[in-house]
């Protein structure tokens, strides 16, 4: 077993020892969640956080665009672990066959 499928498994596991699956989201929530977390990975930078910038709370809590990142894939992770997807598998998957794409494929300018 991969490093990722570990973490999508101690990901899941945490949430449902923590109770965010006693009554499952809808699919749109959990994305919806993603995208917060994206949101606050960008009220960091609003607020003059510079993206590697990682900090902690007086209480201990770690802080920042690193630490909101970490979240948005730690909720992937989760549902993952959910809906038994082979998350790293889609991974390896999608990186190869990213690496054989056309230069700048589908004339986007981003
Ligand atoms: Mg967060």
């Amino acid at each position: 077993m991969g490093q990722i499928t570990e973490l999508v498994q101690e990901a899941h596991k945490t949430a449902v020892a923590h109770g965010w699956w006693e009554k499952e989201p809808e699919f749109g929530t959990l994305i919806a969640l993603c995208h917060s977390e994206l949101s606050e990975s960008l009220e960091e930078y609003r607020d003059g956080r510079q993206p590697y910038q990682l900090y902690h709370e007086k209480n201990g809590r770690p802080e920042g665009i690193p630490v909101e990142l970490a979240d948005v894939v730690i909720r992937i992770f989760d549902m993952c672990g959910h809906y038994g997807i082979d998350l790293e598998g889609a991974i390896l998957d999608k990186m190869r066959y990213n690496q054989w794409r056309d230069y700048k494929h589908g004339g986007k300018l981003i």
